[in-house]
C-alpha cells in the first residue's frame, strides 16, 4: 500500500502543471474605424471600453496618435510596414503590397516567431498581400460573394479563431498575433445584449450608411444621429468584452505578454456635415487610439507626443530584435516618459470617393489641402484637437510653407528625359509648392503626382504622345520620355463579384 502511495507521489512530481511560457507574446489589435475620443480612457463620457481602460491604466496611452489615411487599405499598409502612403503607394484597390516591401509579420517570422493573423475585411486580406509572413492567416474567404463585408465575421469569430490557433502553439516559441475587427465599422449592429446598452435596439426604418455622397445630400435628424452614435459605441463595448475574453486566457498561459491596441482610422459623425470615413483628413477621421501595455511596459503613462500608425510596426519589430525599412520610429525609448517623442513631419492623404486630399502635421500644426478645389485650411491641432478653427488667413505664411514642405516630403520619383508636357488624367502634379493640372517640364526635371496610381502620359515638343505609364505596378519606362525611380506596389485585379459588393457598400462609385 505504501509503495503505491510512493508511486503516486513520484508521478505527481514528474507531471506537474505545465509552467507558464516565458517566451514573448505580442497581440496587435486593429479595431477598424475606432475614433480615439470614443474610448473612456480618452475622456469619452460613456463607459465603452472597460478592458481597454485597464490596459491603458497598466500601460502607455498615446494621446495624439494619427493615422496616415482615413480608410482601411492604406492605413493597414502603414500599420503593418511602418511606411507612409507616400512610400508604400497602396492608395487604391488597384494595387497591393509589393513582395519587396518589408512587413512586420515576415520580419518576426524570420526571427523564429510563430505568427498568426485573423482579419475581417478584404482590405486586410491576402488579396492585397497582407498574409505574407504569417504561419497562419485567416481572412474567412472574404472575397466570396456571400461572406465579404456584410458583417458575417464578428469579434466572437475572430477571438474563437485566434484561441484555436494559439492553443496549438508550442510554449517555447515567441508568438505574434494580429487581430483585425470590423464590428465598429458601419453597419453598427452589435449583438444582444450590447445593442441596448446605450440606446434603444435598432428598428426598421433606421438609417443604414450608404456612402459619403448620399449623406452629404440627405439630412439626418438629430435623434437618428444620436442613435447611430449609440450603436457605434455599443459595438466598441462588444469588441472590448471579446478582447477581455482573450486576455483572460492568454494571461494564464504567457508570462511575457504585450498588447498593442490601435485603429486604422476614425469616423465622421456629422462634424463636417457628413457621415463615415475616407473622404477627409480632419481629426475625427485621423485621430486614432494607441495603447501599449504588458510585460516591461511602464504603467499609467499618458504620452502627449505626436505619434503615428507608422510607428506601430517598428516598435513591435524591436521586441523581436529586428527592424523594418520604415518611415516610423521605434517608440520604446519614450515609454517611460523621460524622453519626449521628437516632432516629425507626417503626411496623410486620401484619394477615395473621388476626393484628392493631402495633409501635413508638423510643429503642432496641420494643413488640410483639398487638391480638387485648391482650398486649404490650417489648424493648430495641438491646441484645437477637434480642428474647428481655420488659421489659414491668420497665419498664411505657415500654410504656404507647409505646401512647399508637402512637395518636398512627397519625393520626386518621375524624371523627364526630354523637354515636353506631362499629360495628367484625373491626377495632380506639384511644382513650386502649387498643384498643377498639367506640367511643362525640361529634360532632367523631376516631379511627383497624386494619386500615385494614376495614368500619366507625355507629349514631346514635336507633338508625339507617349504613354500612359503608372508609378505603381506599371510596365517599365526604360527608354521612354519619362523614367521612374522606384516601383513599390503591385497591381491587383478585383473579380466582378467583389466589385459589385464594394459598389453596394459605397466603396466604389457607380457613375
Ligand atoms: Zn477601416
Amino acid at each position: 500500500m505504501s509503495g503505491l502511495w510512493l508511486l503516486h507521489g513520484l508521478l505527481a512530481c514528474t507531471t506537474p502543471e505545465a509552467p507558464e511560457s516565458e517566451q514573448p507574446m505580442v497581440v496587435l489589435v486593429s479595431i477598424d474605424t475606432l475614433r480615439a475620443d470614443h474610448l473612456s480612457s480618452y475622456g469619452y463620457e460613456r463607459k465603452t471600453s472597460p478592458f481597454l481602460d485597464t490596459l491603458a491604466d497598466s500601460g502607455v496611452r498615446f494621446e495624439y496618435a494619427r493615422s496616415s489615411s482615413p480608410w482601411t487599405l492604406p492605413a493597414h499598409a502603414t500599420m503593418l510596414t511602418g511606411q507612409l502612403p507616400s512610400t508604400h503607394h497602396i492608395v487604391d484597390d488597384s494595387v497591393s503590397l509589393s513582395k519587396e516591401t518589408p512587413i512586420l509579420a515576415e520580419a518576426l517570422q524570420q526571427k523564429g516567431w510563430a505568427t498568426g493573423g485573423v482579419v475581417s475585411t478584404m482590405y486586410v486580406s491576402s488579396l492585397f498581400g497582407f498574409d505574407r509572413g504569417f504561419d497562419f492567416f485567416e481572412d474567412f474567404d472574404l472575397l466570396s460573394e456571400k461572406k465579404n463585408l456584410s458583417g458575417t465575421v464578428d469579434a466572437e469569430n475572430i477571438i474563437d479563431t485566434a484561441i484555436s490557433w494559439f492553443s496549438k502553439q508550442p510554449a517555447d516559441k515567441p508568438v505574434f498575433l494580429f487581430l483585425h475587427f470590423y464590428d465598429v465599422h458601419y453597419a453598427y449592429e452589435a449583438p444582444t445584449p450590447y445593442d441596448t446598452q446605450f440606446d434603444r435596439a435598432p428598428q426598421k426604418g433606421d438609417l443604414k450608411y450608404k456612402n459619403y455622397f448620399h449623406f452629404k445630400k440627405k439630412k439626418v435628424d438629430e435623434a437618428q444621429q444620436q442613435h447611430q452614435i449609440a450603436q457605434y459605441d455599443e459595438e466598441i463595448l462588444y469588441v472590448d468584452a471579446q478582447l477581455k475574453r482573450l486576455n483572460d486566457l492568454l494571461s494564464t498561459k504567457r508570462k511575457n505578454l504585450k498588447w498593442v491596441v490601435t485603429a486604422d482610422h476614425g469616423e465622421e459623425f456629422w462634424e463636417r456635415g457628413s457621415w463615415g470615413h475616407a473622404h477627409t483628413l480632419y481629426s475625427e477621421q485621423l485621430h486614432i487610439p494607441l495603447i501599449v501595455s504588458g510585460t516591461d511596459i511602464p504603467t499609467n503613462v499618458i504620452d502627449s507626443g505626436w505619434v503615428g500608425n507608422h510607428d506601430v510596426a517598428p516598435t513591435i519589430a524591436a521586441w523581436g530584435e529586428t527592424t523594418l525599412d520604415a518611415d516610423g520610429i521605434d517608440l520604446n525609448m519614450f515609454f517611460s516618459g523621460a524622453q519626449s517623442v521628437p516632432d516629425r513631419p507626417m503626411l496623410a492623404e486620401t484619394t477615395r470617393f473621388k476626393t484628392n486630399r493631402i495633409s501635413l502635421f508638423e510643429g503642432g500644426y496641420r494643413l488640410e489641402w483639398d487638391l480638387n478645389t485648391g482650398k486649404s485650411e490650417l489648424f493648430h491641432t495641438q491646441e484645437d484637437i477637434k480642428e474647428t478653427k481655420d488659421l489659414s488667413n491668420i497665419d498664411p505664411e505657415i500654410a504656404v510653407a507647409f505646401k512647399a514642405r508637402i512637395e518636398e516630403l512627397l519625393g520626386k520619383p518621375w524624371t523627364a528625359q526630354e523637354d515636353g508636357t506631362v499629360v495628367l488624367s484625373k491626377a495632380i502634379a506639384f511644382k513650386d509648392g502649387r498643384q498643377k493640372q498639367s506640367l511643362q517640364v525640361q529634360k532632367g526635371e523631376q516631379f511627383q503626382i497624386l494619386p500615385y496610381d494614376a495614368p500619366i502620359s507625355f507629349q514631346t515638343q514635336t507633338g508625339e504622345q507617349q504613354g500612359p505609364w503608372y508609378l505603381v505596378g506599371g510596365e517599365s519606362t526604360t527608354g521612354t520620355a519619362l523614367s521612374i525611380e522606384q516601383q513599390k506596389a503591385s497591381r491587383v485585379e478585383l473579380d466582378d463579384a467583389a466589385k459589385k459588393k464594394l459598389e453596394q457598400l459605397g466603396y466604389i462609385q457607380n457613375d
